[in-house]
């Protein structure tokens, strides 16, 4: 409702038909959401503020949401801001005249950079009001510092930083007169405090990048609505819309291209102008674990389904494009800018991998028959042992390096797996039924032994063979089975979504919860005896997507080698922090406290017995309900892996702790709502 209310008054008398638009309009509207909590008035803040853009500026449109959503550009460009803590503390101690000492002392005591820049530039006598910044003129200046490299880099940030600082203003809450406490500034509309935010990758407002998604939509239907001078849409026009745009970015996760197509054709026709397109990927559709062939049965009591063996490497979608396809497209990532064809390969997270397979992207084209002319591939790179001809642990594949590796210098061969196909032949074929699209995928390629091949699979709801075929795929190497939804439209592919139609049956947890989580490392405790000059334990937590906070979960101090103790401790101690984040929630008694705390970067996956609750950890307290704040904790975890392709807001979510914890038998019937992670 607040969204479709226009407030009267012009909030932004300043900003006149086609000027930039205003930094400090935006940081008003961010301040505006910083003041409160409920989602549904930060959506029509963030709505209404867009709706202003596309009256006033719409060529700021896009600037605008990327700063929205704390991102320079789309995951798959590659392009990272590249500074840490004490770079920006250097900038902001350069800007004010501060020394670095008094800077990290205030840090130590506010806990949020942008606060303390703020505080120092409010106590800088202001000489010259400096020219205003604008929504792009800041975008433009990230970008700068961004893309910089090469010798003295460094200092060529720090200059960029201290370039954008010098003009924004600082506007704190309390005016940043005397008397105010600063580290009780929320609802400050200072560009100096959302401009450190931003280059820490944080803006903390609470400000999902779904809720920007839906907000553009909103704003897009009232605008197009007002537009043609009709009255204010109705909701279900507003849910349309959210359904259209909610589509197109799930399919294709690029506002570079989606804002400028949809100010183009409009929002109810960007569907027929934008969907997927190779150079673009997209985030895959992920699967629910299991604990039993019989749940597998129950939940696809009566349907079509299909057991795939599942491969453990690292999951990749390869785009390609032939150099005589009659459908050619533009991609901004780097392995594929400016030349007829394209051929990449991306991680899960949208990563550009074409650097570190380019034994991958060198064969491609000799898999293909010669009908195929562009494909979008869904897969999994598996180490391949060329003598036995069989596949290689998943650890064997780790040790490939990452980037820049050279044809000739590769050690580890890997053999691709195919088991699904998003588009062919300039087509999206999403949502077709896996049936079909697997008989694209195959009718597409010729397998060649050792470089790729398809997913081994038995189309059977018979529960002996599904054993047989678990037992199969485990000798073969494999984790375990996926199994799929095979025909109807339950069987669409259904991008960055955790889908019910996918099932994952991993054979090592079939007694236990059904999955192993991946979990942050928030600190971490000195070791003991032989452990001495390593961290000897580790305080684990699950991320809380609603709330963007980190809840413990768990102390771990088994499953490491003495080796990787050692190699944990050099990546940790460089992502040391004074105290923990206000955004960790950890248990206050003195005696659980780690002796180090990190930056929240690192995902572990890590294996449980089972699960308990525990007052002593976080994790789905809300959830639980339990009035005295006891979470969800592992019992016996077990450290397998460093999960380098995770993000920590990828890490196992809270909700998802507490449905596993609901799944375990005899645990409460109520099972309460099944986790959904689509967009
Ligand atoms: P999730 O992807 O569910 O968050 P995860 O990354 O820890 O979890 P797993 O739980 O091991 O991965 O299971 C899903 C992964 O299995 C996929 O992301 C993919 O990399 C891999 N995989 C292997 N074989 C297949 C297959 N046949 N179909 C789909 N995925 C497969």
């Amino acid at each position: 409702q607040t969204a479709l209310k226009s407030s009267g008054k012009d909030p932004y008398p300043d900003w006149k038909q086609g000027d930039p638009v205003p930094y400090a309009a935006l940081c008003t509207t961010f301040s505006l959401i910083e003041m409160t909590t409920k989602r549904l008035i930060i959506s029509s803040h963030c709505s209404l503020f867009l709706r202003q853009v596309l009256r006033l500026t719409p060529q700021d449109l896009l600037p605008t949401v990327l700063l929205m959503i704390n991102k320079l550009a789309a995951d798959y460009a590659g392009v990272e801001l590249g500074i840490g803590e004490s770079l920006i503390m250097k900038a902001i101690g350069e800007t004010t005249g501060r020394s670095l000492q008094i800077i990290k002392a205030d840090q130590a005591e506010i806990g949020d950079l942008g606060l303390v820049a703020a505080k120092s530039r409010s106590s800088q006598p202001t000489m010259f009001k400096p020219k205003a910044l604008t929504v792009k003129g800041v975008l433009d200046g990230l970008m700068g510092i961004a893309t910089v490299s090469g010798d003295g880099s460094q200092g060529r940030k720090v200059a960029g930083i201290k370039k954008l600082l010098s003009s924004a203003d600082v506007a704190l809450a309390g005016k940043g007169g005397k008397g105010v406490d600063i580290t009780k500034d929320k609802g400050g509309a200072s560009e100096t405090k959302f401009i450190i935010r931003f280059l820490e990758g944080k803006l903390r407002l609470g400000l999902a990048e779904k809720t920007v998604l839906v907000a553009l939509a909103h704003a897009m239907v009232i605008h197009e609505t007002e537009r043609k001078g009709n009255r204010l849409p109705n909701s279900e026009q507003l849910a349309k819309g959210e359904a259209i745009l909610k589509t197109v970015y799930s399919e294709l996760p690029s506002y570079e291209v989606i804002v400028p197509a949809m100010l183009e054709h409009g929002i109810f026709l960007l569907r027929e102008n934008c969907n997927l397109q190779p150079g673009v990927p997209l985030k895959p559709m992920l699967a629910k674990p299991t604990k039993s062939i019989t749940e597998v049965l129950d939940r696809f009591e009566g349907k079509n389904f299909t057991c795939e063996f599942k491969y453990d490497g690292e999951r990749a979608q390869i785009h390609y494009v032939a150099e005589d396809s009659p459908q050619q497209y533009t991609s901004t990532s780097s392995s594929a800018k400016g030349r007829k064809g394209l051929s990449a390969i991306f991680s899960r997270n949208s990563e550009d991998l074409s650097k570190k397979y380019p034994d991958i992207l060198a064969k491609v084209y000799t898999w293909i028959k010669s009908e195929t002319k562009s494909f979008v591939l869904d897969c999994e790179t598996v180490a391949w042992d060329t003598v036995d001809k069989k596949v290689m642990p998943f650890q064997q594949l780790m040790t490939r390096k990452r980037k820049d590796v050279k044809v000739e210098d590769v050690k580890v061969k890997v053999c691709v797996f195919a088991f699904d196909m998003l588009f062919y032949n300039g087509e999206a074929v999403v949502e077709k039924p896996l049936r079909e699209r697997r008989e694209l995928l195959h009718q597409a390629f010729a397998p060649v032994e050792g470089e790729f091949t398809f997913a081994q699979y038995g189309d059977t709801s018979d529960l002996e063979e599904i054993q047989t075929l678990l037992d199969e795929s485990v000798k073969a190497s494999c984790e375990g089975l996926m199994v799929k939804m095979l025909d109807t439209d339950e069987s669409g592919y259904e991008p960055s979504k955790r889908s019910r139609n996918w099932l994952k049956v991993k054979k090592d947890y079939l007694t236990g919860i059904g999955d192993s989580l991946d979990l942050v490392v928030l600190g971490a405790y000195y070791g003991k005896g032989k452990r001495t000059s390593v961290y000897g334990a580790f305080l684990l937590a699950c991320y809380n997507a609603t709330k963007q906070t980190y809840e413990s979960v768990c102390n771990i101090g088994t499953g490491f080698s003495e080796a990787i103790l050692e190699e944990l401790h050099s990546t940790l101690s460089e992502i040391t922090i004074e105290k923990p984040k206000p955004f960790f929630l950890h248990s206050t008694v003195p005696k659980d406290q780690p002796d180090v705390w990190f930056e929240p970067r690192v995902v572990w996956e890590v294996k449980t017995a089972d699960l308990t609750v525990s007052p002593r950890y976080k994790a789905g307290a809300e959830a639980l309900g339990d009035a005295s704040g006891k979470g969800i904790s592992l019992r016996f975890p077990r450290f397998l892996k460093v999960r380098e392709d995770k993000k920590p807001e990828q890490a196992t979510e809270s909700r998802m702790v507490v449905e596993l914890y609901r799944k375990q038998e005899n645990v409460g019937k109520d099972k309460g709502p099944s986790i959904d992670d689509d967009f």
